[in-house]
């Protein structure tokens, strides 16, 4: 019997064993090296859009604001100006800031702000052994930090070189993997609050011969100059100190490359569901005592009318009205929303669009058509849906996956 339930059992293991690349193929979440993966086209055309969303990037020159100040007998630590890359920091950014309000030795803290900064610094707030309410004007579900795109992008627009410093790169470093080692015991979870995805990089030209940007010859306007950024060339860019842990992209030979376009790379990404990961963090924050208060300030000194003695500033773009920041700058993007498809588990990047299958919808995102980096956007505070955007990035892809149709499987 001891044998027989034993070789059952091998017989069961090798089968669930092998089941796991199984399920992984189906899902396509990932394609196996060297062979052709079998991509769906996607349904997208502009008759099929059910959302556009825009919002600002708070972009700091220097990095986020994260330093101390008292007011009345508050402790206050700031902590905004994450730019393009608060989804992807915000739990080593969390932790740093954390880190501050421990040393005051106080347990009862008000976060405000309530976007993934606000609330991913209350849960670290809380696993710390802290009280802590969230002041707010808005929930996550209705904050900017919802209209993002929603991929791991942890240097995107954080900073630029030189007015942020060598100091900033290590911290930012500290940030990043810190996030990444916190967003790993997300993964595998009901509903994929957290998930990775193939994304491909699409090239009509081989990625070795695409021009880089020209260098801005010497003398042009730049930050120092003239107090806001000039050209995209100053954007800060860290990828290199975390590559040891972060999936690299491989090019494609033709044998593994489903789109009809010539040059292709495939990198595994992660990507955040907003609906299920900020749930989730809603009900660990609800289940940990925090409590939320509904309430919107117009300066700092009201924070004096706090009970709590630390106060952590999270107010997102918010900042630049309320702390009177000017360093806070709008950096404007939009996503375009279509509805999810079933099997379509994969990212585009093509002719300066993105788009990505998430379990919210497939996310359609204009990135740059003019060849102005990441200057696209700088200073543009135009808070309101632009579809002719929307038609250009949307078109890009309906064209695409239209020649992919005709393609054998
Ligand atoms: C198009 C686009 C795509 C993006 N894609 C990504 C991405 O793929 N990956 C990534 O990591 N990041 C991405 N980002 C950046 C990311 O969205 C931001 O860095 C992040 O959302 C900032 O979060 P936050 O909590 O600081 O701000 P917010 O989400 O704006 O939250 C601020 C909170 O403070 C509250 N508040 C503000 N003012 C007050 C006040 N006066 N009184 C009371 N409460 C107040 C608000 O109600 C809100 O609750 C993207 C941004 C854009 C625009």
């Amino acid at each position: 019997m001891f044998a027989g339930s034993f070789a059952l059992g091998a017989v069961a293991a090798r089968n669930s064993w092998a089941s796991v690349p199984a399920a992984a193929a189906a899902l396509q979440r990932t394609a196996t090296p060297g062979t052709m993966p079998h991509l769906p086209p996607l349904r997208v055309h502009m008759n099929q859009l059910t959302d556009i969303k825009v919002c600002l990037r708070p972009f700091r020159a220097a990095g986020p604001r994260l330093d101390v100040e008292k007011i009345g007998d508050k402790t206050v630590i700031h902590h905004y100006g994450h730019g393009g890359s608060g989804w992807s920091l915000s739990w080593g950014s969390a932790d740093i800031v954390v880190g501050k309000a421990a040393s005051t030795l106080e347990k009862r803290v008000a976060v405000i702000g309530c976007g993934v900064i606000g609330l991913t610094t209350a849960l670290t707030a809380q696993r710390a052994g802290m009280d802590v309410t969230i002041y707010t004007k808005d929930l996550l579900p209705h904050t900017r930090s919802v209209r993002a795109n929603g991929s791991w992008t942890p240097d995107s627009r954080i900073a630029l070189t030189k007015p942020a410093g060598p100091g900033f790169a290590s911290l930012w470093e500290q940030m990043a993997r810190y996030s990444w080692k916190t967003y790993r015991d997300y993964l595998g979870l009901p509903g994929n609050p957290i998930d990775f995805r193939d994304s491909y990089t699409l090239s009509d030209t081989p990625f070795d011969q695409t021009p880089e940007p020209p260098a801005p010859p010497a003398g042009s306007p730049d930050y120092a100059s003239t107090g806001k950024p000039q050209n995209s060339a100053e954007f800060a860019e860290y990828g290199e100190l975390i590559k040891d842990i972060i999936p690299n992209a491989d090019v494609l030979d033709a044998s593994e490359n489903p789109f009809p376009v010539a040059h292709a790379k495939r990198k595994n990404l992660m990507i955040f569901n907003f609906g299920a990961y900020g749930h989730l963090l809603l009900s660990e924050f609800f289940q940990a005592g925090g409590k939320i208060v509904v309430r919107e300030f117009h300066t700092p000194a009201e924070f004096k009318t706090l009970s709590e003695p630390v106060v952590i500033n999270c107010p997102g773009y918010g900042a630049r009205a309320l702390c009177q920041d000017e360093s806070l700058i709008p950096i404007r993007g939009q996503t375009n929303w279509l509805p999810p498809q079933a099997n379509s588990l994969y990212g585009v990047r093509y002719k300066g669009a993105a788009l990505l299958c998430k379990t919210d919808g497939i996310m359609v995102q204009a990135l740059d058509f003019t060849g102005l980096g990441d200057m696209v956007g700088v200073n543009n505070s135009f808070e309101h849906p632009d579809r002719s955007e929307a038609e250009k990035a949307i078109g890009i892809f309906e064209d695409l996956f239209a020649r992919m149709k005709g393609q054998p499987a």
